[in-house]
């Protein structure tokens, strides 16, 4: 059976882009086809300055988030990174694999180092190495598949080479994978600034859409998102990359194809009315869950207890024979 397996980061709240862009996703389709394993990676969260409990609070309500969305326990496996020690193991043997060079090449790390440096705080060491451990989470457990999206796919194909690179120094040891995209909005766009995602870490929550924000504030945010001075409602992702952000995520929401749809509007302001709904009502029953999951914690630990049980049993025989592998 397909090994899947893929993650988010408890850097922030989960947003309308981890969901339309990977979580749906996840639960429509990727958890009924294949052997599925779903993470809070909480270790990436620490590759920038973080603050302890935030990152606790933030990886709970990640975990309660993905099975309000519809993760179901009894058919893929959720845990949390940092509960199962195969993770830091594996990724120290692919630091032994991988170069400097590839490392500072990812776009991610040149994004996000630059302001870590500006900022006088240093870069820690592990903002390079994250791509490191991706590949270790991802080949811990013999994956087939990692559904993510746009901004993950060169993380994904770094992971290729080492899984490659790695068996042809020391023998067969990993299944080489490979990255798959949603069909439709693989990239949410900032309703504040549509040329860059819509990003949970980034500063500025007003172009952020969160999965547990009231209907009024989602209402709110679609309503003020940036378009352009223009009348027509087109779908033109140079020329109008507001609108047509906003075209996407209805034709996410609701369905249909967003060229289509532009021709259905006759102004910006009824654009934004029906995205708003159509946001709402797919948060709305994600939020209910979400509401009733809080109030039983026990079974939330339940199910990351036998998520880190059944993940540790896949990776641990796995990084066994990879320490053999390489002499140790
Ligand atoms: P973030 O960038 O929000 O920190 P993560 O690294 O936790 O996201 O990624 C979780 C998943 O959500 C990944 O598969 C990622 O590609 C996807 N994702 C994140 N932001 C967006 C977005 N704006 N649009 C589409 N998919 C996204």
């Amino acid at each position: 059976m397909t090994r899947i397996f893929s993650g988010v980061k408890p850097t922030g709240h989960l947003t309308l882009g981890n969901y339309l862009g990977a979580v749906r996703r996840w639960v429509e389709v990727d958890q009924h086809r294949a052997d599925a394993l779903f993470s809070v990676v909480d270790l990436h969260a620490l590759t920038v300055e973080h603050d302890p409990a935030r990152v606790r609070r933030l990886t709970r309500q990640a975990a309660t988030l993905l099975l309000a969305a519809g993760l179901d326990p009894g058919r893929c496996t959720v845990f949390v990174q940092s509960h199962v020690d195969e993770h830091a193991r594996l990724s120290y043997l692919l630091e032994c694999t991988a170069t400097d060079g590839e490392l500072r090449r990812m776009i991610q790390y040149k994004e996000k180092a630059a302001p870590a440096r500006a900022g006088g705080r240093g870069v820690r060491v592990s903002l390079l190495t994250y791509p490191v451990l991706m590949a270790a989470d991802i080949l811990a457990y013999g994956t087939d598949e990692v559904p993510v999206g746009d901004d993950q796919v060169q993380h994904v194909e770094l992971t290729r080479d080492l899984a490659v690179r790695f068996n042809q120094r020391y023998g067969h040891t990993f299944t080489v994978p490979r990255a798959t995209r949603p069909p439709v909005a693989a990239r949410v766009m900032d309703l504040q600034d549509p040329t860059g995602k819509m990003g949970k870490s980034h500063e500025n929550g007003a172009g952020i859409v969160y999965l547990l924000d009231e209907p009024d504030v989602v209402r709110r945010k679609v309503m003020r998102a940036v378009t352009d001075s223009g009348q027509e409602v087109e779908y033109d992702r140079e020329a109008k990359p507001g609108v047509a952000n906003l075209l996407d995520v209805l034709a996410a929401c609701g369905g249909g194809d967003p060229e289509v749809l532009a021709g259905a509007y006759p102004s910006y302001g009824a654009l934004k009315k029906d995205v708003a709904e159509a946001v709402v009502e797919v948060l709305r029953p994600l939020r209910e869950r979400h509401a009733e999951l809080v109030t039983d914690p026990g079974y939330v630990d339940a199910v990351l207890r036998e998520g880190a049980e059944r993940a540790r049993g896949i990776a641990r025989p796995v990084v066994d024979r990879a320490y053999r592998a390489v002499g140790l």
